[in-house]
């Protein structure tokens, strides 16, 4: 699916528009602060935030089986199951009874997110996080929730046919006042599939004013996206994955932080923006292959363990040998970009391909969070999306 162009005219007038108050996250005169980052924040970094996690139980599951329930404390809090292969929650209760998460229903739940339970959540791969509620009607409120884990096997996402241990995981989160501002710091990435990779500018002007668009569509929720560093990668392109199978996210990961100290990034809530080549994607069920123009590894995505991949990644070009690079509009960028970033912080489509709706009920479908982003009208997000992206706990609170 390619985007439709847009006019330079009609991007200059609504760049203008935005102002370049929104740019100022950006700097024009990067300086190198690594051998291979370049900083782009002109403002003082914030102290490298490291998030906690709790462990609260290590459990054992049996093949095809799921875990014993775990209770777990209800508000403000992040889940996160580890495991080695694929994870998802199979059931949240609270003490009354009340269903977050029902086991799978149908063959339709043992997908990359549980179609039926009240409370959407997604398949983790090696490592799932879980930030709640991500659906309407909100659920009553309560202390505490019983959560039973399954593991699923990674080729079929169905229950395990092999036993196991998965690590149940618990963060604090900041319950942000109404209005108070939240900023997404992000890394970019771009590699040599990418029309921006030979661009003498860190940022180059078009993915700035991405940066800028996406932000005015995040202003409604008080949310904002600050790139912190970018640099250029020369890496395995075509990236290849399957559902339920990221080793070349992980690959990837690895290569972007081998400059860093520890080979990891100095901040757990950097979000790494990828602007990719070829993004192939197999279905190993129907056997066949997609070529996103964005992914994200998991809704939410992000905070993962080691040996797990997080983040957004951007098509740059088709996995024909003879496909051109994708000369990406600031706005088609953004498209992708605002779409992909909300998967990151937790909002599923509101409108699916095969025409099936969210769990949200101020969507519509005429929102970034449509299948096809490209082809909305008005490109915006609902009250409702940004009220789930504002759970996430990357988030910086200000
Ligand atoms: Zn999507």
């Amino acid at each position: 699916m390619l985007h439709s162009p847009r006019t330079p005219a009609r991007i200059a007038r609504r760049y203008v528009a935005l102002g370049l108050a929104l740019l100022a996250g950006c700097s024009a005169s990067p300086r190198a602060t690594s051998e291979c980052w370049t900083q782009v924040q002109t403002a003082a970094l914030p102290v490298p935030r490291a998030i906690a996690w709790n462990a609260i139980a290590d459990l054992p599951i049996a093949a095809q089986a799921t875990s014993e329930p775990v209770l777990l404390p209800a508000s403000d809090v992040a889940y996160r199951i580890r495991t080695t292969g694929c994870v998802q929650i199979d059931s949240l209760y609270d003490a009354l009874g009340h269903a977050w998460v029902t086991p799978p229903a149908t063959l339709a739940d043992y997908d990359l997110y549980c179609k039926s339970c009240p409370q959407r959540v997604s398949l983790g791969v090696q490592s799932g996080l879980y930030v709640l509620p991500s659906s309407d009607p909100q659920p009553p409120s309560t202390t505490g929730l019983f959560l039973r884990a399954a593991r699923r096997d990674c080729g079929t996402l169905l229950p395990s046919s092999s036993p196991g241990q998965v690590r149940i995981e618990v963060s604090q989160r900041t319950r942000p006042s109404d209005g108070q501002p939240g900023i997404v710091q992000a890394e970019i990435v771009i590699t040599q599939g990418s029309i921006f990779f030979d661009h003498p500018d860190a940022l180059p002007p078009a993915v700035e004013q991405a940066i800028a668009i996406v932000n005015s569509w995040l202003a409604p929720g008080w949310l904002s996206l600050r790139v912190v560093r970018a640099r250029r990668l020369t890496s395995e392109d075509p990236l290849r994955i399957e559902r339920g199978e990221h080793s070349a996210l992980v690959r990837l990961h690895s290569a972007m932080h081998a400059c860093d100290p520890d080979g990891r990034s100095p901040d757990d809530t950097w979000v790494p923006i990828v602007l990719a080549g070829c993004l192939s994607v197999a279905n190993t069920i129907t056997q066949r292959k997609s070529e996103p123009e964005g992914l994200t590894p998991g809704i939410p995505s992000g905070l993962p363990g080691e040996g797990a991949a997080h983040g957004v990644y951007i098509k740059g070009r088709g996995c024909d040998a003879s496909s051109p690079m994708i000369d990406w509009t600031a706005e088609s960028l953004a498209r992708v970009l605002g779409h992909e970033l909300g998967h990151y912080l937790g909002v599923y489509h509101s409108v699916e391909i095969d025409g099936g709706a969210d769990a949200l009920d101020d969507t519509q479908g005429d929102d970034l969070m449509h299948a096809r982003p490209s082809s909305i009208a008005d490109p915006r997000f609902t009250a409702g999306q940004l009220r789930v992206m504002r759970q996430h706990p990357a988030l910086m609170w200000q």
